[in-house]
């Protein structure tokens, strides 16, 4: 992070109290997540969906739909890392910002189009939209505020607010226009979210003053050098993404879900391993640095069954869900809203909850407050374990199930996710901290294909193999949480916020 940019952090009245560049990042960020959750609700729904109807879906079958769904959720996330190295070396963070904003736009549009060619062509430019966007304008955030400012986390927890706003827009649009007018014109009114993002973002960009415009000094030789190594990179990704789009060679989903999640692994626990032993890191930097290698792992678990709410938790609420209310048969995607409902309702309670303890000096540690978030999310899997056990009595049952889950999960979200966010942002060594968001986001990816890889299991046998995957998740999401209730007490450095 480069110091001289952070010069919006003197500007204490802007947005709420923080730095006015935070409204813009604010709009763009609430416009995207409305079109990724809007989009992302429709998405293992349309594959899955009856050839013939009124709403024809592609007709595949739950394992592979949930592993496409599962790669794509993991490249939204892993493609941030490439998107973070573009932006701070040649683009600078704005530009990429922007960008992103409008190739994901363009990815709607084209899932809009109503055949089915333009299925993996929309989803392919989402993913790389969004690894322009995701992680950059995060790293705007954090760039706001000076190392000393306080105001850093708050800033983060507003901009989280924007995320679950954007998703409750996404939800209620998307998933009406989607599941009862047309899948198409839920994935058009996403690129329209998107666009809207797009126009605020550019009309006032100039908000951030020159916060995240430059990418890293160097030398021109050598941006020149790494512009031509990108140019390659793009040609060979566009021409891989092309024949593969045109049929030229074919793959199985779940295979390569599979190894792809193996891949990511083997990715980041490299990469924390050359930046303990490589990086020429100080003591202080390499504990920090096993701190967040723990949350990192704390958090792919969390997110693997956070995301199976677009997979598995949506077709439970599809296939064995009462979903009328007063007659109304609601679309789907609703019960998806009381995830981010709940965050806008609860996480100004958490965040007063923490800082009541930090004050009486109880405030818990990060793998601690992470434990928590994965108890929480075990918690709330024993409930879809009842959930499944009813159903199989009598199906369909009662919604309570699956808000009562989306509640646990968004507290354990509340313990974990925001709080992830900032201590990336503060406990990261610095000259890192853009590839460390990275990183972050890697954990997201992780999850997401996860997420894919564990909701085929346990759809695949219809209700009956739902209960033993479930079952061995809550199991593993115990034990990294007891792990990391020990650690903590090992691990002298863990750190307060
Ligand atoms: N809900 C948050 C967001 O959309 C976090 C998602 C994630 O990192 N997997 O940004």
């Amino acid at each position: 992070m480069n110091n001289e940019q952070n010069t919006n952090s003197e500007t204490t009245h802007g947005f709420l109290g923080h730095p006015i560049g935070l409204k813009t990042l604010f709009l763009t960020e609430m416009w995207e997540r409305m079109s990724y959750y809007g989009m992302r609700a429709l998405l293992v729904l349309y594959m899955t969906g009856a050839l013939t109807g009124f709403n024809p879906g592609l007709g595949w079958s739950q394992l592979e739909a949930q592993a496409i769904y599962g790669i794509y959720s993991g490249m939204i996330y892993f493609m941030v890392v490439p998107g973070g190295w573009l932006a701070d070396n040649i683009l600078g963070h704005q530009k990429a910002v922007l960008y992103g904003a409008i190739i994901i736009a363009l990815g709607h549009f084209t899932l809009a189009i109503p055949v089915q060619q333009s299925f993996f062509l929309g989803l392919t430019l989402v993913v790389l939209g969004t690894g322009l966007l995701k992680g950059n304008i995060s790293t705007i955030v954090g760039q706001l505020y000076s190392d000393e400012d306080e105001r850093r986390e708050s800033g983060y927890t507003i901009f989280y607010m924007s995320i679950n706003i954007g998703s409750t827009l996404g939800f209620l649009i998307c998933s009406y226009l989607g599941e009862k007018i047309g899948w198409h014109w839920g994935f058009g009114a996403a690129g329209i979210g998107m666009t809207f993002g797009v126009i605020q973002y550019i009309y006032s960009k100039n908000l951030l003053g020159n916060v995240g415009l430059r990418p890293n000094d160097m030398e021109d030789g050598r941006r020149a050098k790494l512009v031509l190594w990108t140019k390659l990179s793009l040609f060979l990704m566009l021409a891989v993404i092309s024949s593969g789009l045109l049929g030229i060679y074919t793959f199985d989903p779940r295979g390569f879900a599979e190894n792809f999640y193996y891949f990511l692994t083997v990715v980041a626990g490299t990469y924390f391993l050359y930046l303990y032993f490589l990086a020429g890191l100080t003591d202080g930097e390499k504990k920090n640095l096993v701190l967040l290698a723990l949350l990192f792992i704390a958090a792919a678990a969390f997110w693997s069954g956070f995301d199976q709410s677009a997979s598995s938790l949506s077709i439970f609420a599809r296939d064995y869900t009462d979903l009328s209310v007063s007659g109304y048969i609601i679309p789907i995607g609703w019960l998806q809203f009381a995830n981010p409902v709940f965050v806008v309702i609860f996480a100004p309670i958490f965040a007063g909850v923490w800082a009541h303890l930090g004050k009486r000096n109880l405030n818990p540690n990060l793998p601690v407050k992470f434990a928590l978030g994965l108890i929480l999310m075990a918690l709330s899997f024993i409930v879809m374990l009842f959930a499944v056990g009813v159903a199989l009595e009598s199906s369909p049952v009662g919604m309570e199930w699956l808000i009562i889950t989306y509640l646990l999960q968004t507290w354990g979200e509340l313990t974990l996710s925001p709080i992830g966010l900032a201590a990336f942002s503060r406990y990261s060594p610095k000259r890192y901290v853009g590839q460390m968001f990275g990183l972050w986001f890697t954990a997201s990816a992780i999850g997401g294909v996860l997420a894919g890889l564990l909701g085929g299991d346990a759809l695949e046998g219809g209700l009956t193999s739902i209960s033993p995957v479930f079952g061995f998740m809550i199991k593993y999401y115990l034990i990294i949480a007891l792990a990391l209730i020990v650690l903590s007490f090992v691990i002298k450095t863990a750190k307060k916020t």
